[in-house]
């Protein structure tokens, strides 16, 4: 038996994480062998994968069943996070643009936008988090950073001098928010023209660097960022989060409608502040009922509201508390849509060939 062999006999193996084949998701690069011991090669398509037991151990029946002579193998994992390369056409080096919205403020968007893009962090990939949410700018706060972006003049490939702004900083995740730069007490008004060149300032004039995944925190509600956004890249998807209640359901349905109405594809839902108090699964319900995928339940935790006030939000991922798997679980299952997604679609000559 020789590598070709060995590889080809796992490819109809179903990834217990997609439901997908090791083949379809690409994830067998390659065999080695040495002194009678084989080493698999694995590349996976996310960062936040939680099932690596299961299939180890799904590959590993299968060659026992196939060429029970090879006996135990070793692992040897990588990742390859799978994406759209959304904002090539304006020079984004991002392979993957989240939005997280809701149909309403205080259901805990923010946080669960934050949250996502610390728990994908601590899970290896490299993220940037934009606050678009010009009406009440919360990430600054949550994550507790401060500063103002410096404006710094680089040369293009072409020779052309242009104005880059420089992303905040804060725990190593590059950041950009208009709370960045207006007083924490200022209420700002925005015209639809003067927030479309926001964002593309946003978007295509900040140095993000390279991606996996950049998260944006959505206004509530309204479509007019929704609508800019979707004009300047091709955006992985939307999470749209809500409370367990049904007036807040309500909002959801009517914020998933403004998304697929802009063309930008929906996730699923996230349920935040599930249990006692606002009771649990009606998200999960609602998501159901509209074929969409149900991408989490966050408990109400006073840890999540105590590190979010105190502007420690990514300690979340840096120590252990009651929240932390909910969080891992919706990382995971954020991405796991993603790719399923890109799995999926028809596939489409690229640009340059057109
Ligand atoms: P939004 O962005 O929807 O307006 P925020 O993310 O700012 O909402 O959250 C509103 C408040 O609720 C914040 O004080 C936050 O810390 C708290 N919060 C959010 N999610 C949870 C949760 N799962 N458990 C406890 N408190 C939460």
């Amino acid at each position: 038996m020789n590598e070709s062999e060995l590889l080809s006999s796992l490819e109809a193996v179903k990834d217990p994480a997609f439901g997908r084949t090791l083949k379809e998701l690409q994830m067998l690069v390659g065999a080695t062998e040495s002194e009678g011991r084989w080493t698999l090669k694995i590349q996976l398509p996310t960062y936040a994968y939680l099932s690596k037991d299961e299939l180890t151990s799904a590959i590993q029946s299968t060659i026992a069943e196939k060429y029970p002579e090879v006996g135990e193998i070793n692992f040897e994992y990588s990742v390859k996070v799978l994406g759209k390369n959304a904002g090539g056409s304006i020079g984004l080096k991002v392979k993957n643009v989240i939005a997280v919205g809701s149909g309403k403020g205080g259901v805990g968007k923010s946080t669960v936008a934050a949250t996502l893009a610390y728990g994908l962090k601590s899970f290896g990939a490299t993220v940037g988090l934009m606050d678009a949410d010009v009406y009440g700018p919360s990430i600054p706060h949550l994550v507790g950073a401060k500063g103002e972006p410096e404006v710094v003049e680089k040369e293009n490939p072409d020779g052309q001098k242009v104005q880059r702004l420089q992303p905040i900083m804060a725990d190593g995740m590059p950041m950009m928010s208009i709370g960045f730069m207006i007083p924490e007490d200022q209420a700002v008004i925005w015209r639809g023209p003067m927030l479309h060149k926001l964002l593309t300032q946003f978007m295509q004039q900040t140095d993000w660097g390279d991606l996996d995944y950049l998260i944006i925190d959505m206004p509530p509600g309204t479509g007019d960022v929704a609508i800019t956004l979707s004009q300047m890249v091709s955006l992985a998807g939307a999470v749209v989060v809500c409370t367990p209640q049904k007036v807040a359901l309500l909002d959801a349905v009517k914020a998933i409608g403004m998304y697929q109405q802009v063309k930008i594809p929906v996730l699923g839902i996230v349920e935040n502040m599930s249990g006692e108090m606002f009771g649990q699964g009606g998200a999960a319900g609602k998501a159901k009922e509209l074929s969409l995928p149900c991408l989490g339940e966050i408990p109400s935790d006073p840890v999540i509201r105590e590190y979010g006030d105190e502007g420690q939000i990514s300690k979340l991922f840096s120590e252990e508390n009651s929240a932390r798997e909910s969080l891992e679980k919706m990382c995971a299952e954020i991405t796991r849509q993603i790719v399923l997604n890109s799995l999926d679609a028809p596939k489409m000559p690229s640009l340059e060939i057109l």
